[in-house]
């Protein structure tokens, strides 16, 4: 590896001005549990790593009843999952955050980092899209929100332009009879990625389905939101027989690959499986708060 530079900013504006001067030759590290093992294998030749760690916007967690939740770009994964009332309000975020990497990583790895690394079989992204999640990009002019569901590009890409970053993530205030899940399909207990995942969560009122999102991980070049999935489930009871075909749908739109962790047969049955299961949770768990 050859020598870069370590930049400490403590502002975005201090960070944007970086990322302007080594043009499209700076990354930005959170937790660096991507960054560093990437940069090490090759695939970024860089001058400059800007640590975002010391900038007070990308370190905050906020959360109230009324304006929602606020994560900031480099807040890790325990403190999310630590904060109880963040996890009682956004049960799909608490289920991904719990789950990434084991307790080492999560003292280090942000959701931030995991959205902007983009990785199909990324756990936190489609919980966040199930969440309705927001991401708060700035650039050089100013400060501009995108839908999760619209970041990932590719494997390893992203719809930011060339010098901008991720601020933070907003997630809206949960109203009464809201549920989510995310859950994924490993070989082992922990520590590998995920060979399919499904981040869900529903709407109740008066026992009928008011609105349901559907995300898969690990069956596409990026993250997959299913709107049909969950829109099949809108003004319908949470049975078992509705359930089951909104996994279906999921299953139908998982386009997955074949690889060393599972075929595409594979794939597209644990997409029915993991989507069905996590709509059930997430019913459950709608019920509960009523
Ligand atoms: C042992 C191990 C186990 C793991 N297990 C899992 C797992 O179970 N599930 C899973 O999904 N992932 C897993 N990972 C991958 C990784 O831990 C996660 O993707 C993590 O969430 C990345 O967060 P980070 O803060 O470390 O990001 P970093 O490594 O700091 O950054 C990741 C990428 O995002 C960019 N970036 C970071 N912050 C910003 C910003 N503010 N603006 C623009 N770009 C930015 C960086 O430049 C880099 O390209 C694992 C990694 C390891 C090493």
């Amino acid at each position: 590896m050859n020598s870069i530079d370590y930049i400490r900013p403590t502002t975005v504006d201090e960070a944007l001005s970086l990322l302007s001067k080594y043009k499209g030759k700076a990354r930005i590290l959170a937790g660096g549990t991507d960054l560093i093992v990437q940069m090490r294998g090759g695939r970024y030749e860089l001058d400059a790593v800007i640590d975002g760690k010391h900038i007070d916007e990308l370190n905050q967690l906020t959360y109230s009843k009324q304006d929602g939740l606020v994560i900031g770009a480099a807040v890790p994964c325990h403190k999310i999952y630590g904060d109880s009332k963040v996890a009682e309000a956004y049960p799909g975020i608490m289920d991904s955050a719990s789950l990434i990497g084991g307790i080492q990583i999560q003292g280090r790895a942000s959701i931030g980092g995991n959205l902007m690394n983009a990785a199909p079989s990324a756990d936190a992204i489609p919980a966040l899209i199930a969440h309705n999640a927001v991401a708060n990009i700035a650039g050089s002019k100013g400060v501009r929100s995108i839908r999760v569901e619209e970041i990932c590009s590719g494997p390893g890409a992203t719809s930011l332009a060339a010098g901008e970053m991720l601020v933070s993530i907003s997630v809206p205030a949960p109203t009464k009879g809201f549920g989510a899940r995310y859950i994924r399909f490993i070989p082992r207990n922990e520590m590998d990625i995920a060979v399919a995942g499904a981040g869900v969560s529903v709407q109740l009122k008066n026992g009928k389905i008011e609105a349901a999102r559907v995300a898969l991980a690990s069956v596409a070049p990026t993250p997959l939101f299913v709107v049909e999935a969950g829109n099949s489930l809108i003004g319908k009871e949470p049975s078992d027989e509705n359930i089951r075909i909104a996994s279906e749908i999921a299953k139908q739109a998982a386009k997955p690959i074949t690889d060393m962790r599972g075929t595409i047969e594979f794939r597209k049955h644990l997409c029915e499986v993991l989507t069905r299961r996590a709509l059930h949770t997430a019913v459950e768990r709608a019920r509960e708060e009523n």
